[in-house]
C-alpha cells in the first residue's frame, strides 16, 4: 500500500504538471473558503487541493489524475448553494470553474448562447440585453450564482412559473465524465428529440455523473415591461386560495409570497415600508403588456380580493416594481440574520398550497419553533424557513423535528422535497422515500455507468 503522504505529493504533482501555476492551491485560507456553500448546517471535510482549470481539456486531465488516484472531486460554481452540494470532501479536490467564465457565442438570430460554466447568470443576461435578447432563469442569486451551479442543481427563480426552470432554457452541454471523457448532448435547435435527453440527465446533476464545460443556453425576445401588483391578506391560508385562484385563471409571469416573519425580517434589515401586519404578502406581475397585461393585472386583483386581501396596489412603474422584487430577493439573507436557519424547498401540488401552508403553521406551533415562508407560490414551491438558536441543543432539536415533520406532510401531499434547490447533502436522508426502490435502483444503476469508482462528489444527492 502506498502511504497516504507519498500519494498526496503524486496528487499533487501530476496535478501540477497538468495544470498551469495558478490552477493549483493549497494555500489552507483558500482551502477554508472554498469548502462549503451557503448550507451552514451541512457538514464539509477539509480538501486537500483547490483546482481551478482553465478549458475542458485541464477539466479532462484532472479528472484523469483524480481517477488514478480515485480522489473524490467536488465542482464549485460561485458556491451559493443552500443544501451542502458543493461542500468539499475530506482530503478530495474541489474544481472550481471560476477560470472558465467566457461567453463564446451570442447567436441573436439563432435565439441561444454558448457559455462556459463559470459565468455568473447576470452577465448571460446582460450580454442577451445588449441584442435585445433575455435569458429567463433568474434564481434569486442571479447577480452571484454561475451558470455551471444553476445547470448541475436547475436552479428555479422568479419567473419560471411562466418560464420555467433553468433545464427549461438549455439546449445543449458538454460535459467531461469521471474517465476524462467527454461528452455532448442535445445542440443548438429549439426541438430535439433524437435519443434519450442525456442534457436534462446532466441538469440537475449537482456534479454527481460529470463536470459541465460548456452550455448552449435559449434565449427569448425580452418581454414587454411589466406590471407589479402587491397584495396584503389577515391570513396565510387566504394568501394560498389567492395563489389557486390567480393559477387556475392567468398566465402571471411571477407569483411570490411572504408571510409577516419573513416581511418582519427583510423590514429589520432594510426598512422599505412593507405591511408588517399582514399575515402575507403576495407580489406578482404580468409582463403581457398592452391590454391583456391590463386585463390581466385585473384579474390577478380581483382574485386577491375574492380571497380576502386587505390591501391591493399595482405599478406599471418598474423602479418601484423592482424595490419590491428586492425585498423578496432579501427573504433568506434577511431571515438568516435572525439566528441560525434550515431551509426547506418543498413543492407541492397547486391545488394543495393551501394545505401547505397550514401544516407549517401548525408544525411552527406544535414545535415552538419560528418559520418564516417564502417561496415561490405560483409554482407550488416554497421554502419554510426555521429560524433557532444553534448553541441551543433543545431548540436545534425541535428546529431538526419540524424539518422532518414538513418533508412527512409535503410526501403525504404528493409534493417533493426540493423543487430547486437539489438534494446535496441536506436532503439526501429523505430521497430514497420520494423516489422509491425502482427509481433509486436507476439512479443508482446511471451513476455506476458514468461514474464506476464513485468519485464525483460522493455522499450528495444519492
Ligand atoms: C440569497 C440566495 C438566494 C437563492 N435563490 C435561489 C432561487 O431563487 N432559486 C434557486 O434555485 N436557487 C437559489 N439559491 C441557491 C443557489 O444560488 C443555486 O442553487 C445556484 O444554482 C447555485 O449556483 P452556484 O454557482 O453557486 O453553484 P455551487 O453552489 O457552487 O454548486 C451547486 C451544485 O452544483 C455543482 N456544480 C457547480 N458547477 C458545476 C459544473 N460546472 N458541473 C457540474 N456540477 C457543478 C456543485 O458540485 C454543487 O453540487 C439561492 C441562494 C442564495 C444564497
Amino acid at each position: 500500500m502506498v502511504p497516504s503522504t507519498l500519494m498526496s505529493a503524486n496528487l499533487l504533482g501530476e496535478l501540477a504538471a497538468v495544470l498551469p501555476p495558478e490552477g493549483v492551491v493549497t494555500d489552507a485560507d483558500v482551502l477554508e473558503s472554498h469548502r462549503r456553500d451557503q448550507a451552514s448546517w451541512a457538514e464539509a471535510g477539509m480538501p486537500r487541493v483547490l483546482v481551478r482549470p482553465g478549458s475542458t481539456q485541464e477539466v479532462q486531465a484532472v479528472l484523469r489524475v483524480a481517477s488514478a488516484h480515485r480522489v473524490p472531486v467536488v465542482a464549485r460554481g460561485a458556491g451559493s448553494g443552500l443544501t451542502g452540494g458543493a461542500n468539499a470532501v475530506e482530503g478530495g479536490i474541489v474544481l472550481s470553474l471560476s477560470r472558465m467564465n467566457r461567453i463564446l457565442e451570442l447567436d441573436r438570430r439563432g435565439l441561444f448562447a454558448v457559455v462556459q460554466p463559470g459565468v455568473i447568470n447576470a452577465a448571460v443576461k446582460a450580454a442577451a440585453a445588449e441584442h435585445g435578447l433575455w435569458y429567463s432563469p433568474d434564481p434569486a442569486s442571479w447577480e452571484f450564482s454561475s451558470i455551471g451551479g444553476n445547470l448541475a442543481t436547475n436552479a428555479g427563480g422568479l419567473c419560471c412559473v411562466k418560464y420555467g426552470v433553468t433545464g427549461d432554457s438549455v439546449l445543449g452541454l458538454e460535459a467531461v465524465l469521471a474517465d476524462g471523457s467527454v461528452v455532448r448532448t442535445g445542440g443548438r435547435t429549439h426541438k430535439n428529440v433524437a435519443g434519450y435527453d442525456l442534457t436534462r440527465l446532466f441538469v440537475g446533476s449537482e456534479g454527481t455523473l460529470g463536470i459541465i464545460t460548456e452550455a448552449t443556453l435559449r434565449l427569448r425576445p425580452r418581454p414587454p415591461p411589466a406590471t407589479t401588483l402587491v397584495a396584503s391578506f389577515p391570513t396565510l391560508v387566504a394568501a394560498g386560495a389567492a395563489v389557486t385562484e390567480i393559477m387556475t385563471g392567468t398566465r402571471p409571469s411571477l407569483l411570490e409570497l411572504m408571510d409577516r416573519a419573513t416581511v418582519r425580517a427583510v423590514e429589520a434589515h432594510r426598512p422599505m415600508g412593507l405591511d408588517v401586519d399582514a399575515a402575507a404578502l403576495l407580489l406578482a406581475r404580468s409582463d403581457a403588456g398592452g391590454d391583456q397585461g391590463v386585463a390581466e393585472c385585473a384579474r390577478m386583483a380581483a382574485a386577491c380580493e375574492s380571497a380576502g386581501a386587505t390591501f391591493i396596489a399595482q405599478s406599471g412603474d418598474e423602479a418601484e416594481g423592482e424595490l419590491l422584487m428586492g425585498a423578496r430577493r432579501l427573504a433568506y439573507p434577511a431571515l438568516e440574520r435572525q439566528g441560525s436557519t434550515l431551509l426547506d424547498d418543498v413543492g407541492v401540488p397547486l391545488s394543495r398550497i393551501v394545505d401547505l401552508l397550514a401544516a407549517v403553521e401548525r408544525i411552527a406551533e406544535q414545535r415552538g419553533v419560528l418559520i418564516g415562508t417564502f417561496g415561490h407560490a405560483g409554482d407550488g414551491n416554497m421554502h419554510p424557513t426555521l429560524v433557532f438558536d444553534r448553541n441551543d441543543p433543545d431548540a436545534v432539536a425541535r428546529a431538526q423535528a419540524a424539518f422532518d415533520d414538513i418533508l412527512r406532510v409535503v410526501d403525504e401531499m404528493g409534493g417533493t422535497i426540493t423543487g430547486e434547490h437539489g438534494v446535496g447533502m441536506l436532503k439526501r436522508p429523505y430521497l430514497a422515500r420520494q423516489l422509491g426502490p425502482e427509481s433509486t435502483r436507476i439512479h443508482m444503476a446511471i451513476k455506476a455507468t458514468l461514474d464506476p469508482l464513485g468519485i464525483l462528489n460522493p455522499g450528495k444527492l444519492l
